[in-house]
């Protein structure tokens, strides 16, 4: 068996990864080779300088590796933007089973989704395990053409995408996607298939935006949902179509750590309590913002204007609820993708109203309590009152739309408290 690994062969220009490892994988089947799988990996979606959606690519086959490695090469070459400044891609091809990877490449894949490589220490790896490569530019897709490789080994949760490419004279042209048509199958395979449409803002999610030759990607638990919501969209005929085991929907990228720990270029699940208040700031761009503390720690999380409905469960937190918060961290801040209401404030602490007349009673002073000015009542502190509260516990999630690629839709269970799922 042989595994080719391939990263960085995207660019803002449009080209996607997915495409070349499905021409190489439909090259490979030209020269007589069984292609078993092709793995679409998202790797840390923290890292400088990503790729867009940051993907690396793995095809399984039983080819000759040198064979292999000339046709990934070739490939890559004719369909990479390789002489874009932006674009440095690495192949990676592995004389072994997929399963039977070693440790350290294993390790180095783990490490890919969660945290930072170097490209150096991606070569000196790449030669001590003896694999072939070949690199463009300045070869960065080394490093997650090597962590391709040992994803299967690295992750035991697995999701599928089929993605269905545009004939190549259309790319860059407005898609024709029957938007009735895609919503229909959407609706009568979920959550087996998730994340196809927005049903509240009734956007198609499965139809990209961006200039590049994928037509749409439909995305689930199960080849056999994908394939029926594909085979149900009506639209432009379609160039082939490719199916990617994929850790997409995840959320291998998470880490649980305590909330002093967290560091730059990382995600997290964190527990905290709400110690500054959600609020929209003037000038903030429709972001919201609150702190999470515990103990004397504490964090700046945000939930960004692209989230849209998300940002109002967020803005029902109050001081003191007890929450898990999930995302990256970047510049000191959490950017929110989902959290968790662990416990909610039943009680707020409000100026006491007179027994007498039934007013607002008024400060007697710093420490003095309250007094009512007209009966003479007074009282030591703030009363307490039951305040209501539109959060439940349990999980809240961004809508489709705003999903990172490798984030978990709460509709996939697993979770450890009731969820709210966004479709
Ligand atoms: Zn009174």
């Amino acid at each position: 068996m042989t595994v080719v690994g391939l990263d960085d062969t995207d660019s803002r220009e449009g080209m996607c990864s997915t495409y070349v490892a499905a021409r190489v994988a439909e090259r490979l089947r030209e020269r007589g080779a069984a292609v078993d799988r092709q793995l679409l990996v998202r790797l840390n979606p923290a890292v400088e300088h990503k790729t867009r959606g940051n993907a690396a690519l793995a095809v399984h086959t039983d080819a000759d590796p040198d064979l292999a490695l000339s046709v990934a090469s070739e490939a890559v070459t004719e369909f990479a933007e390789v002489d874009t400044a932006n674009t440095n891609p690495g192949v990676v091809v592995a004389d072994h089973p997929p399963a039977a990877t070693p440790r350290e490449v294993v390790e180095w894949a783990c490490e890919a989704v969660r945290d930072h490589h170097d490209r150096e220490d991606a070569l000196e790896l790449v030669d001590a395990m003896g694999y072939g490569h070949a690199g463009w530019g300045n070869a960065r897709g080394t490093v997650g053409a090597l962590a391709a490789v040992g994803a299967w080994a690295a992750f035991e949760e697995w999701t599928y995408e089929l993605i269905s490419y545009r004939e190549r004279d259309r790319w860059g042209t407005p898609r024709e996607v029957d938007r009735d048509s895609v919503f229909a199958a959407a609706e009568t395979a979920y959550p087996e298939a998730w994340d196809t449409v927005d049903s509240e803002t009734g956007d198609a999610v499965c139809v990209p935006n961006t200039p590049g030759p994928v037509l749409y990607g439909i995305r689930g638990d199960d080849p056999g949902a994908v394939r029926g919501v594909s085979d149900a969209v009506e639209s432009e005929p379609a160039d082939g179509r490719a199916l990617f085991v994929t850790n997409q929907g995840t959320d291998a990228h998470l880490r649980n750590a305590h909330l002093a720990e967290v560091r730059d270029g990382q995600a997290y699940r964190i527990d905290g309590v709400v110690a500054e208040a959600p609020a929209f700031r003037k000038g903030g761009g429709g972001h919201v913002r609150f702190t999470l503390r515990d103990g004397d720690a504490t964090l700046p999380c945000v939930a960004f204007e692209p989230t849209k409905r998300f940002r109002d469960h967020v803005r029902r937190l109050r001081v003191g609820d007890r929450i898990t918060a999930c995302g990256e961290v970047a510049d000191g801040t959490l950017k929110l993708e989902k959290f968790a209401v662990r416990s909610l404030v039943g009680t707020e602490r409000v100026v006491p109203t007179c027994p007498g007349c039934g007013r607002s009673m008024e400060s007697a002073g710093r420490g003095q309590g309250y007094r009512c000015r007209d009966c003479g009542t007074a009282t030591a502190g703030k009363a307490e009152q039951p305040v209501a509260r539109d959060l439940e516990p349990g999980w809240y999630e961004v809508p489709p739309g705003a999903r990172r690629h490798v984030a978990k839709p709460l509709v996939r269970g697993g979770f450890d408290a009731p969820v709210h799922p966004e479709r």
